[in-house]
């Protein structure tokens, strides 16, 4: 009751305010906040639900009286009962609006007036009133109150910029505020202020001191925001990163989804690494293999590395590491394996069965690489293939011919566009085993040159200090070769890289004599190219005198290729008969040959038929065999002591030279008149045939066609020879014996003469020639000379005239005539070729056949 009374007597407002300055004690009615405090010029809802506080309010409304909104010291206290449970400074507060709601509580909007201090609580039921005292502001108007508030309002726009949870227009507002009391109360809307420091700041009457406070406040926030702004772009700015590459990553995937790829460099990769995972390569090569995958799955499917990345996998992959065939070192079959493939050929069969047999019984040892020498076509290649098969083993070819480049044989780096593996790399991949028979083929053929020498790269793939490890510039990764089975051929030895050679046990395959090849033909060739040609042997037989023309009219090799080529030209023509009809039989004979072959195209056995003066027979090999030359020499006038025409490399010019100066030292001897040598030129003709590289061995030769010319006593027409010679008349030895005795036996050569010192290999040479052939070893041109020459000079009318018409040849042929001119002139056979060989009823084998001529 007593505080009705009272609040009757302030309850005019103009009467209350004009009391106000004489009396600034009132009492009002009193609403306990909560964590809320209200500032002067604040217009807040606020949520009232306390029974007191509501009947507070409605008093209030009631007697159009402001409120006392004071704030609880303890946001816990339910019922506020004492003084000292509230702060002592709160706000007065008009209501503007009030809104019951239907749980009874009251939501009203307050606008603060101005600061009150609590004297003390008139009643606590039912609702709290209590006396208060109006404060003013103090020190409100001075030059600090001003510096602070142009301070302040700064602080303001920074903070309200620097992002914090309060709208722009603050700042504005905080700019058109005079009052600096009221800037300062202004702060207090921040969201980040304290109740503690709310209440610290309405307690705070002093303006100066009070604008104070909230600029150390809005300093600290601006701080705050600021640090958070950066803690935050870091953040940011990381996880843009990474985000950024997942969405592109997430946009790629449904692109190529989308085109149907579904992501095939992950497909690729993840197929390609199973392979890795399941091929046998060993541990360090397959850790390569599958970094290289994980590259593949991280570049872009677009990017031309990707290719470049595959083939090298797929390499890798597919090279056959450690896979190895089994040995079959049983000698007697590999025996028959041998002979099955191969006519002939004893001293190689038997080398390769030695061969084989110590690999047998001492599997580390260094056996030495086999380099099979001979002319094409003598079964070096066959052989090797005969190897491979007799032992179990695949086979392999690699032609050096013409390669230059060392990258050839060890690849290109990858770095490279369209690198690949060498070819050592590239035939082992072929072979499909580690330990093949891999036949280098040709390597008297490899160049050098400025790429490098391929050479030096062979050497390290044949040494076996080296090859267990074999680095391939594009593999990268060492591959072991020590298993493989290396074989060389060659056709020459003298150029092959004497390094190389080193390495090499040289087995010489220097030709068939023509009882071999006829034999070859029988049992090889032939039933071989029956087969071929899909015909049986009833449909073709090929008569032996057949062959044994074939052989010598149709082909002139050391080898069997050139017959095989023959027998197969027959074989077609038969089988297009029998196509037209399977009931033609047909039997070839010699005389049926030029209807298949056309022409025949050698004379063979091309000896004179008379002994002549001044014309010697040499004898020279060739890469394609043996062969015989004849030497012819005629003598004109003129002041040169010689002259040189015909295939002559300038090694047989120095022979030609030796073979004059020791005819002139032995003129007095040989009966020859010295002075002829002033006013007389030689003329010395080589055909064709003989190849420079041979030049040595027709120096004996030569010297025997001069003394010849020079003496007027004629050669022996069925003997030759083959041999250097020295300025005093000294016989060297030649190479390549075996091939010039072959050819002079073909030739129909009764005599020949052989440096002594080649003696030694006649082992070589095969019975049937030995037994037909008289075989004298010289020593000297002495010798040579006495078995030779005839010893009685032919009457000088008859020289003359015989030299006469050989000059005429001898610059015909030094011309190069057409060799079908030579029919008439000199005296010669006619070149109609008869088969010189036995032609036997199904023959004992290999009976000797009955001389030439
Ligand atoms: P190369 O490699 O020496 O040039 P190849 O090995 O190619 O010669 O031989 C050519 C052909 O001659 C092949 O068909 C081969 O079988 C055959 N041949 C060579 N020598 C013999 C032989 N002694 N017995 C049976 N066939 C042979």
């Amino acid at each position: 009751m007593e505080s009705e009374i009272r609040n009757e007597a302030v309850e005019p407002e103009a009467e209350a305010e004009k009391t106000q300055d004489v009396d600034r004690v009132q009492v009002l009615p009193l609403v306990a906040l909560r964590d809320t405090v209200i500032f002067p010029e604040m217009i807040v809802p606020l949520q009232v639900g306390r029974d007191r506080s509501v009947k507070a309010l409605d008093r209030a409304v009631r007697l159009s009286s402001p409120v006392a909104l004071i704030t609880q010291r303890s946001s816990e206290t339910e019922e506020v009962d004492s003084v000292d449970e509230l702060y002592s400074i709160g706000t007065l507060a008009k209501i503007a609006q009030v809104i019951r709601l239907q749980d009874g509580t009251i939501r009203a909007i307050v606008q603060g007036q101005k600061r009150i201090r609590l004297l003390d609580l008139v009643q606590t039921d039912p609702h709290l009133e209590a006396r208060v005292e109006d404060i003013d502001d103090t020190h409100a108007k001075s030059l600090e109150v001003e510096a602070l508030m142009a301070s302040v309002q700064g602080q303001i726009e920074t903070y309200v910029t620097s992002g914090a949870s309060v709208p722009p227009e603050v700042a504005v507002a905080a700019r058109n505020i005079s009052d600096g009391g009221l800037l300062a109360d202004m702060v207090a809307y921040s969201p980040d202020m304290s109740t503690e420091l709310r209440q610290q700041l309405l307690e705070t009457i002093d303006v100066a001191e009070r604008l104070r406070l909230v600029s150390g406040f809005l300093a600290k926030q601006i701080e705050v925001l600021e640090l958070k702004g950066r803690i935050q772009s870091e953040v940011k700015s990381e996880m843009d990163k990474t985000q950024r590459e997942y969405i592109l990553r997430e946009q790629l995937k449904a692109i190529q989804k989308e085109l149907g790829e579904d992501d095939p460099a992950v497909a690729e990769a993840t197929e390609l690494r199973e392979k890795v995972e399941q091929s046998a390569m060993p541990d360090e090569v397959k850790e390569k293999a599958l970094k290289e995958v994980d590259r593949l799955s991280r570049i872009p499917s677009a990017s031309p590395e990707q290719g470049v990345i595959r083939t090298y996998v797929d390499w890798l992959v597919s090279l056959p590491w450690g896979s190895y065939s089994d040995d079959n070192l049983d000698l007697t079959d590999a025996e028959k394996v041998l002979n099955e493939d191969h006519y002939g050929l004893e001293k190689p069969k038997e080398r390769i069965v030695e061969y084989m047999a110590v690999r047998k019984l001492a599997e580390k040892i260094r056996s030495p690489i086999l380099l099979f020498v001979g002319p094409p076509g003598v079964g070096k290649t066959s052989l090797g293939r005969s190897i491979a098969r007799a032992m179990g083993r695949k086979f392999v070819r690699m032609s050096l011919g013409g390669i230059h480049d060392e990258a050839e044989i060890r690849g290109h780096r990858r770095t490279y566009i369209g690198a690949l593996p060498g070819r050592v790399i590239q035939s082992i991949k072929t072979a499909g085993s580690a330990n093949p028979v891999f036949m280098l083929d040709e390597i008297d053929k490899v160049g050098m040159d400025f790429r490098g020498d391929p050479s030096s790269a062979l050497l390290e793939v044949l040494d076996p200090e080296q090859n267990f490890s074999f680095q391939d510039n594009y593999l990268e990764v060492p591959f072991d070769l020590s298993k493989v089975l290396f074989i060389a051929t060659a056709n020459m030895l003298d150029t092959i890289p004497p390094a190389l050679r080193d390495r090499m046990e040289v087995i010489q395959l220097p030709g068939y004599t023509q009882l071999e090849k006829l034999r070859i033909a029988q049992r090889f060739l032939f039933p071989k190219q029956l087969e071929a040609h899909g015909l049986t042997e009833e449909q073709l037989t090929l008569e032996e005198g057949a062959l044994v023309r074939l052989i010598q009219a149709f082909t002139k090799e050391a080898g069997v290729r050139n017959i095989e080529r023959e027998i197969a030209n027959i074989a077609r023509k038969v089988a297009r008969r029998v196509a037209g009809d399977p009931k033609v039989r047909v039997t070839v004979t010699a005389a049926d040959l030029e209807d298949y072959l056309g022409p025949a195209r050698f004379e063979y056995g091309e000896l004179d038929d008379e002994d002549q003066v001044g014309m010697a027979t040499g004898l020279v090999v060739s890469d394609a065999g043996g062969d015989i030359v004849q030497v012819e020499t005629t003598q004109m006038e003129g002041k040169d002591d010689f002259i040189l025409t015909g295939q002559l490399g300038d090694v047989m010019k120095e022979s030609a030279r030796a073979g004059l100066s020791y005819v002139r030292a032995r003129s007095r001897e040989l009966g020859i008149d010295p002075t002829i040598f002033e006013k007389h030129t030689i003329h010395i003709h080589v055909p064709a045939g003989a190849t420079p590289k041979d030049g040595p061995s027709a120096g004996v030769t030569m010297a025997t066609a001069m003394a010849s010319l020079l003496t007027g006593k004629p050669i022996r027409r069925d003997l030759a020879m083959t041999g250097e010679i020295t300025l005093r008349g000294r016989v060297l030895p030649i190479g390549g014996l075996k091939s010039k005795l072959l050819a002079a036996h073909l030739a129909g050569v009764k005599t020949v003469l052989i440096p002594r010192r080649n003696e030694k290999d006649l082992v070589d040479v095969p019975e049937e020639v030995l037994n037909q052939l008289k075989i004298i070893p010289v020593e000297t041109m002495d010798e040579v000379l006495a078995q030779a020459l005839i010893d009685h000079a032919r009457p000088a009318t008859r020289i003359k005239a015989e030299r006469a018409a050989r000059q005429k040849a001898v610059v015909r042929r030094a011309r190069r005539e057409p060799v079908a001119a030579k029919a008439g002139g000199a005296g010669r056979r006619p070149a109609t070729p008869k088969p010189s060989l036995p032609v036997t009823p199904p023959a004992p084998a290999d009976q000797p056949p009955v001389p030439n001529a």
